[in-house]
């Protein structure tokens, strides 16, 4: 059986290689770090999540939590992980990160199929390869890939918001709640009118780290620096990620202002992250202002915001709805560098990518996901014609719809999620 080469052990990788080892196909799984890191990644092991340390929703009613489903039918190491790692969060599906990348690294450093290298990749490996390096490829394999029949890259920016440690917080402020009464995961910094003005004030005028190039319209909308909403108008992040809606402080049993939410960001529960905070203010600037929080006045910095240049591929016409470069058979891409955008989807690249390639080698059919499904959703979103080509989170608008018959949102939305369930079992029964 002919060895794969999977470049990166991200997320998309990481999961990628799990899907062809379960299949019998040895892998030769190489990695830069820790010999060589981006400018965002900090850990020595394997999937290391960047910055939030949620992979967002775990409910069905919401796109992601149907991939996320789809992922752990067809035995997603990703999803294994999440749930070992796991930490409180509402509805959300947060881990710990440690526990998380800790999983991964030792589940596939000790599969008997795979062998790890560590070193940096500069040019295409010989098929069969997949490359799955993210974001923040390193620069001589970016010009490596530019250098591939029919390419162009395009780029947006990216951020991380802060962790601070919980015991540094002043819980006389600090208050813990989650919204509308699901239960009580979140921590809550609640502000006055004043206090909030105070801190918009501050924020908008703060300094911020020079990036070359940046620009910001080319912001993923979805991860905007909180300085760069807050320049939107006084009141966006009261109508943002700082919205008090369904909060009551418990000490004057009302709906404060606004509030900082602090989300728990490891399983011991000594660090938690600003929800939302994602910046790139100068170091002395987020500790000043971020002081100014309630309850965050003494906060210890464990990590701060950054900011980073992205680059993906213009996918559309380069790569086909398995994630294969339409001109190089068995040539594989794989994660965010495609144009998915998120964890999850990133994961949902790397399980497609894998699993396509272990059919293409065991001579099977091939199995392309319909849009029925969330995994099918993303891959033709990445191979179809698309003039303005951008990083897409995975919602419910791209997959096919549900009958005109069916009228109320909730039941269109069930069909849709039954209809995609049903579809990825009869697949998982199909390959094996
Ligand atoms: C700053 C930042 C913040 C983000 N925040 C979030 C967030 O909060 N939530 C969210 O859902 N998504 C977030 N994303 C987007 C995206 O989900 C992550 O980038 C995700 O990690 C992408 O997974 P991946 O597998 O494609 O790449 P990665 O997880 O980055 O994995 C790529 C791997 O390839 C390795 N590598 C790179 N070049 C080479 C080379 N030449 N040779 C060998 N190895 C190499 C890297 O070291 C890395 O381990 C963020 C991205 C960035 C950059």
């Amino acid at each position: 059986m002919r060895t794969v080469t999977v470049v990166g052990a991200g997320l998309a990788g990481c999961e990628a290689a799990w899907q062809l080892v379960q299949r019998g196909i040895p892998v030769r799984l190489v990695e830069m770090k820790p010999l060589k890191k981006s400018p965002a990644h900090q850990m020595d092991s394997f999937a290391e999540l960047v910055c939030s340390n949620s992979l967002r929703s775990d409910r069905l009613q919401n796109a992601v939590g149907l991939l996320k489903e789809e992922m752990r039918v067809l035995g997603s190491l990703i999803m294994e992980a999440a749930e070992h790692a796991r930490v409180p969060a509402g509805g959300a599906l947060a881990v710990d990160r440690q526990a998380f990348s800790g999983f991964i690294t030792e589940k596939l450093k000790s599969h008997p199929l795979i062998t790890v290298v560590e070193e940096e990749v500069t040019e295409i490996p010989e098929s069969p390869v997949i490359i799955a390096t993210g974001p923040l490829t390193s620069d001589a394999l970016s010009e490596a890939v530019a250098r591939l029949p029919g390419i162009s890259t395009l780029n947006f920016y990216d951020a991380a918001a802060p962790i601070v440690t919980r015991e540094s917080l002043d819980m006389n402020k600090v208050f813990r709640q989650s919204r509308y009464d699901r239960g009580d995961d979140y921590l809550n910094c609640p502000m006055d009118r004043e206090e909030y003005e105070r801190f918009v004030q501050e924020l908008v005028n703060a300094e911020t780290a020079p990036i070359h190039g940046f620009e910001e319209k080319h912001v993923f909308e979805g991860c905007m620096p909180v300085e760069s909403m807050a320049k939107r108008g006084m009141q966006t992040l009261a109508f943002g990620p700082l919205k008090a809606a369904g909060l009551k402080d418990p000490r004057t049993g009302k709906m404060p202002y606004a509030v900082v939410q602090l989300r728990q960001d490891d399983a011991a529960n000594t660090l938690v992250n600003l929800v939302g905070f994602q910046t790139r203010l100068k170091f002395p600037e987020q500790k000043r202002v971020f002081g100014m929080i309630p309850g965050l006045e003494n906060a210890e910095f464990v990590r701060y915001g950054v900011m980073h240049r992205n680059t993906f591929l213009n996918s559309p016409g380069f790569l086909n709805e398995r994630f294969e470069m339409l001109e190089r058979p068995m040539t594989y891409f794989a994660g965010q560098m495609t144009g998915v955008e998120g964890y999850v989807e990133s994961a949902g690249s790397g399980l497609v990518a894998g699993l396509s390639l272990a059919m293409q080698l065991l001579e099977k059919d091939i199995v392309t996901f319909p849009r029925t499904t969330a995994l099918g959703a993303l891959s033709h979103y990445v191979a179809a014609a698309n003039r303005n080509f951008q990083p897409m989170n995975v919602t419910f608008g791209l997959m096919e719809s549900a009958p005109e018959g069916i009228r109320k949102k909730d039941q269109r939305q069930e069909y849709i999620v039954n209809r995609a369930l049903e579809t990825v079992k009869e697949i998982k029964m199909s390959i094996g």
